[in-house]
């Protein structure tokens, strides 16, 4: 992998004293996890479809450099089951659950009735595939009632979601759906489920090893989103009932054992009037651990490591106390009202630091952000005894942290953390963009007030 979660893999390592190799593209040459690795590999030029996705290209770097284990990180190879067999049959340990753990969770009409199986609250609706009869299409959604959501079973990464509000709307909706999902995930299996209205996207961070143990590590909000991105994310979840909330931890720390999983890994819930629904499973080590590190103590990706090594855990259930409120900021290289990325050399980089302040990036003064990947510089978490202490640190951190030579969403995080509603918590997963849509009609109507 790359940016900040290659060199959080990398401080890992280090701190556990295990040697890293660090494979990379022609275009990440001067990456500071590169200059610190023990070793590096050139696996390909900036394209990711031939570096970072070059299957070969990784498992002979391993090979030659005679690694014991691979890492994925997250994005890119890091829930590809193929990647997990692959690295498996070449004879080296993949950090990460087995790949037909993978490959069941990956489909997600098969994770949802895996999880239902196991236990584990789900999203009203039916659980096998759509038939292709347009008769019993329309049963099922009045079964379930509008507004529905026809979704790919093998989607990610927000795509191949369609929301129907009427009959009239419904046949039409689920053919488009069909075939793009067809068309991007080359699978056309799609599913249909209720259309939570004003849900709220929490989730429960899950750890295990190979000898049936697994906890789990508490809950994460991550409502605020931008087109299904995350944005800001924190830990505990505010304002969640406690009781569902120590249920459908224990419920998926259960669902662990009984599917043997391997790592660590999330289940994401939307979560409505004080229940839990099941949406999807991610494999992986996820971009917001460091929130839940912060409030649990644990290293999560060093349990990764040495549950991958065969290790048992470190903890059980009754060790894992919820201390304190952790929030984290996702920083990119990008317009903060826009959301153009914007690539190019950093001039000057000043970063926050101070009492609860932890800031995981691989950027540095003269470094220049590849406009090849994704634009997420790095995250600035903040950690306090309460929610409220946890949001006055980060607000300073935020007035602190300078970025020059390109633009960052500094801006649009500083504002959020000043809205009323956000310092309130429990806001949904529309919120963000809502109040992004109101603020362009806002500078619309006083751009056309002015011009009068
Ligand atoms: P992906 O794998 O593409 O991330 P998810 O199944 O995790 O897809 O859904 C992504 C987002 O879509 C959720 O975080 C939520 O914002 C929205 N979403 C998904 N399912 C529903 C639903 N049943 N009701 C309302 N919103 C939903």
């Amino acid at each position: 992998n790359r940016g900040e979660i290659a060199l959080r893999i990398q401080r890992a390592c280090r701190e556990m004293g295990i040697k890293t190799v660090v494979v990379h593209s022609e275009a990440d040459a001067e990456a500071k996890y590169v200059k610190l690795a023990d070793e590096s590999v050139c696996i390909g030029p900036a394209a990711s479809a031939a570096s970072y996705l070059n299957v070969p290209a990784i498992i002979s770097a391993a090979e030659v450099t005679d690694a014991e284990a691979i890492h994925p990180g997250y994005g890119f190879l890091s829930e590809n089951a193929d990647f997990a067999a692959r690295v498996d049959q070449s004879g080296f340990v993949f950090i990460g659950p087995r790949a037909e753990t993978i490959r069941l969770m990956g489909d997600k009409v098969s994770a949802k009735n895996a999880m239902k199986k196991a236990g584990v609250p789900v999203v009203p609706g039916v659980d096998s595939a759509l038939p292709e009869e347009p008769k019993e299409i329309i049963k099922i959604a009045r079964d379930i009632g509008y507004p529905v959501i026809i979704k790919a079973s093998g989607g990610g990464g927000g795509r191949g979601m369609r929301v129907v509000h009427t009959e009239a709307a419904l046949l039409n909706a689920v053919n488009t759906t069909r075939s793009e999902a067809q068309a991007a995930f080359n699978n056309p299996m799609i599913y249909m489920e209720k259309f939570l209205e004003r849900p709220r996207h929490v989730e429960i961070q899950v750890i295990a090893d190979k000898h049936k143990n697994a906890l789990y590590l508490g809950d994460r909000d991550c409502s605020m989103q931008r087109r299904h991105q995350k944005v800001i994310e924190e830990a505990p979840a505010p304002l969640v009932n406690q009781r569902a909330r120590v249920r459908t931890g224990e419920r998926c720390a259960d669902a662990c054992r009984k599917i043997g999983y391997e790592g660590a890994g999330t289940f994401e819930f939307l979560y409505e009037d004080g229940e839990f629904y099941f949406i999807e499973m991610n494999t992986r080590v996820q971009v917001e651990h460091p929130v839940t590190e912060l409030i649990t103590g644990v290293d999560i990706v060093e349990e990764q490591i040495r549950v991958a090594a065969g290790e048992r855990l470190k903890y059980r259930q009754k060790d894992i106390e919820i201390r304190g409120h952790a929030i984290e900021c996702r920083i990119n290289a990008e317009d903060p009202f826009s959301f153009a990325p914007s690539p190019g050399r950093i001039t000057a980089y000043h970063p926050p630091g101070g009492p609860g302040i932890r800031v995981d990036s691989h950027i540095y003064q003269g470094y220049l952000v590849p406009p090849y990947y994704d634009s997420m510089l790095g995250k600035v978490i903040a950690y306090g005894d309460t929610r409220d202490q946890a949001i006055r640190r980060m607000r300073i951190a935020l007035s602190e942290m300078v970025v020059e030579g390109i633009k960052t969403n500094l801006p649009l995080h500083q504002e959020l953390l000043a809205d009323t509603r956000v310092v309130r918590g429990g806001v949904s997963i529309h919120y963000l963009e809502r109040k992004l849509a109101d603020q362009a009609t806002e500078r619309a109507e006083r751009e056309s007030r002015s011009e009068e």
